[in-house]
């Protein structure tokens, strides 16, 4: 099903999400850059603003029209809703001489996700494959009632590769409504797909118009152009080459530049890693015991048997780089990069995967 939506019925089609009980997640400005917050409507989007990306580089730049998706990936990670920063697990509280244990319900609220680009919908296909089996409590008492508004890249970021990965930049998979921001002009309309029964009931209750062929064809035009203008690329048989040279000391230089801060991990929509700490009140009658995401590049993240596993920096690099791009195949049976490029805009010094794996495939210099 596809219809021609005017700029009103996009409005109205965040509002029908609110009014359904969803908390609508969209993208908005937020500390100079697009990021993501709770939206009211579509006055809340970053309306007429892109940003200009690069290694270690972001700037927010003014378009001359009020495009609503005129920017590429934002800086947080959507994963953020489904698979809080921090969640509790468990409360213990002493009374009496007696401990009682409560299990918070997992979130109940409903999540919609409005204008995720195709490369973060695939990665919340990639977390499924992490957290709904065994299942997550919280990851999928959330994620089986997420509603999922994609939108087309238009403009892709200059750290972007997803063609490379095979994720966008068109939506192929894991929406209920995708949108592509079409321009004729003045005209300023959105073909909207639905790819579900409730995808199709929520258009059914919009006003719109059937697309024509020129519609269509200008839809295909704008993937095409962004299909032309990544900002990287990665050759898919760079990781492995990558992985058969273990020694290579192109793993030692980009060590000495990373700074182990996990900023990568942070931001990428498929990092998952976490750890547990327990805390408990200054009378100790209340103990806590709470998940927080946690990252390879931290020192004790490999902390065993009295020391770390990894404990250069070129180990934990190596380790991150491997399984995203190569054992994760094994593990999960897909990569675990979607070529978002956030971990190489918001690296603060730069260091950038594509690079790093040409090198390590192509010089032939370094010992394997
Ligand atoms: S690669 Fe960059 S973002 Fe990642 S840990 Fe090293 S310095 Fe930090
Ligand atoms: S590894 Fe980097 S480019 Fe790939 S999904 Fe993670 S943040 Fe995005």
């Amino acid at each position: 099903m596809a219809m021609m939506l005017s700029l009103d019925a996009v409005a109205a089609l965040v509002d029908h999400l609110r009014n359904d009980g969803r908390k609508v997640i969209g993208p908005v400005l937020r500390n100079a850059t697009i990021s993501l917050d709770e939206i009211d409507g579509v006055d809340d989007l970053p309306a007429g603003w892109t940003e200009h990306q690069d290694g270690g580089s972001y700037r927010l730049e003014r378009l001359d029209r009020p495009e609503l998706f005129g920017h590429a990936t934002p800086a947080l990670p959507w994963k953020s809703w489904l698979y809080p920063p921090r969640t509790m697990l468990m409360r213990a509280n002493r009374d009496n001489g007696s401990v009682t244990i409560e299990k918070p319900t997992p979130g109940a609220e409903p999540f919609a996700f409005f204008g995720i680009r195709s490369c973060d919908v695939h990665a919340l296909d990639i977390l499924d494959r992490v957290f709904l089996d065994p299942a997550d409590p919280t990851y999928t008492a959330r994620r089986e009632k997420l509603f999922v508004v994609a939108a087309t890249c238009a403009r892709p970021g200059g750290t972007c590769f997803c063609v490379s990965m095979g994720t966008g930049p068109a939506p192929s998979i894991g929406y209920d409504i995708a949108l592509t921001e079409l321009w004729a002009g003045d005209r300023h309309e959105f073909l909207a797909r639905a790819a579900t029964d409730r995808g199709r009931a929520l258009l059914g209750r919009l006003e719109g118009r059937a697309p024509t062929e020129a519609d269509l064809a200008a839809a295909d035009h704008l993937v095409g152009n962004a299909t032309q203008n990544m900002g990287r690329q990665l050759d898919p048989t760079h990781p492995t080459a990558a992985a058969e040279r273990y020694e290579h000391p192109q793993w030692e230089a980009v060590a000495r530049r990373c700074l182990a801060c996990a900023n990568c991990t942070m931001v990428c929509p498929t990092c998952f890693c976490s750890t547990t700490e327990d805390t408990t009140d200054l009378s100790g009658a209340v103990s806590e015991r709470w998940r927080r995401w946690d990252s390879c590049f931290a020192l004790d993240f490999s902390f065993l048997a009295g020391a770390p596993v990894r404990s250069s920096t070129k180990s934990r690099y190596r380790q991150w780089l491997l399984h995203k791009l190569v054992t994760w195949h094994d593990q999960f049976g897909t990569s675990g990069c979607v070529g978002c490029g956030r971990c190489i805009t918001w690296c603060p010094v730069g260091i950038d995967l594509t690079a790093e794996m040409t090198a390590l495939a192509l010089d032939p210099g370094g010992p394997s």
